[in-house]
């Protein structure tokens, strides 16, 4: 039976990726030795780095005088990293969930943070719209998709101040205006390659900015200057990472993308609001995440949410189990999921119905 993979993260990548990562693993650019056991700095794997950068930059457009850089650690290593460089005496933070709470959390080592809103109060079931952010904040730090709730800020926001954003789960899924952001981040593993690389675009003369000592490992200009190779990359990753930016090219790059996860989203709320056994968890459509689509029973069907997820789970539908905080289900619909797959979902939220 074919699977259809919705997992939150590690998530689906495309063939092309998995398959290319394989041959490397037993040989790798011709070299007859694996991916796994060269050298980072033999001149084919510089090429794989070099190459990725180049890509990374091109496919989102990335203006001079920005780098891309691919370091270890995981997106929560950057909810530290981004004070440790960035916050003079007080930063700003959006609480839209989770993820940004860790973040928030983190900065108040670093000296006063504010909290400009936070949509707490209904279970982050929104983005706060309301808010100010102070004019003499270091930075002002966003979650732009919210992994775990199915809340997504879509548009490149106007700020005053330097713009900073964890773009973990919503990478490559839409054009970003990167002149509008200082720093973004993100762990690769939901949208871009297997778990073990984490992505920084950052602003270069934005950096050198803070007094406090900065441990080289934690300095952004240290992976600048060393072209992310300061110490060992995460090799494997990172050759995986330039087979999903090669398969983004092919195939149209973030413009293309864009439009399908429209569509696809699109397909999975229009059956949620129309289906009698299900609601969306997020009610403004504003706010509706394109890759992380959450939805509960209705409650008059709260008893059913076990037997629709084992039905589901029998027909192929792959981590579509929601996170505990939210309950229900959540399906992750990132760039490498097909369309056919959104549809087969659907086709089982419709058989489920007619048995109700
Ligand atoms: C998954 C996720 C993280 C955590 O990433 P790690 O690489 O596991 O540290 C942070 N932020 C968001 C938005 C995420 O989805």
């Amino acid at each position: 039976m074919k699977k259809h993979n919705f997992y939150a993260g590690p998530s689906i990548l495309p063939e092309y990726t998995i398959k290319n990562t394989a041959e490397a693993v037993l040989n790798f650019a011709g070299t007859g030795l694996s991916v796994l056991e060269v050298s980072h700095r033999s001149k084919e794997f510089v090429a794989v780095m070099d190459e990725a950068r180049q890509l990374f930059k091109d496919l989102l457009n990335i203006p001079e005088g920005y780098e891309v850089l691919f370091l270890g650690g995981g997106a929560s290593t950057q909810f530290y990293m981004v004070p440790f460089n960035f916050m003079k005496k007080k930063a700003a933070y959006l609480n839209t969930g989770a993820w940004a709470s860790k973040a928030l959390k983190e900065a108040k080592g670093f000296g006063e943070v504010v909290e400009v809103a936070s949509s707490k109060d209904k279970n982050y079931s929104y983005i706060p719209k309301d808010y100010e952010v102070p004019s003499d904040a270091d930075y002002f730090h966003i979650t732009t998709n919210n992994t775990i709730y199915g809340t997504e800020i879509k548009k490149d926001l106007d700020v005053d101040v330097p713009l900073i954003a964890d773009m973990s789960s919503d990478i490559f899924s839409r054009p970003v205006d990167v002149s509008k952001y200082t720093l973004i981040y993100g762990g690769a593993q939901k949208n871009l390659a297997p778990s073990g690389v984490t992505f920084v675009i950052v602003k270069v003369d934005a950096l050198g900015d803070v007094e406090r000592h900065l441990p080289t490992m934690i300095d952004y200009r240290t992976h600048v200057e060393k072209g992310s190779m300061f110490n060992t990359p995460p090799v494997l990753p990172v050759y995986s990472a330039l087979q999903t930016l090669k398969w983004l090219k092919n195939n149209g790059g973030v413009e293309a993308m864009h439009k399908v996860n429209v569509a696809k989203a699109a397909m999975l709320y229009d059956e949620i609001d129309r289906n009698k056994l299900f609601k969306p968890t997020v009610l403004d459509e504003e706010d509706r995440s394109i890759m992380n689509i959450c939805f509960v029973m209705n409650d008059e069907y709260s008893d059913l949410e076990k037997d629709f997820l084992d039905f589901a789970t029998s027909k192929g539908m792959i981590g579509i189990k929601g996170h505990r905080s939210v309950g229900g289900f959540r399906a992750s619909t990132y760039n490498a999921l097909p369309t056919e797959s959104v549809k087969a979902l659907v086709d089982v939220m419709k058989e489920f119905e007619a048995k109700h």
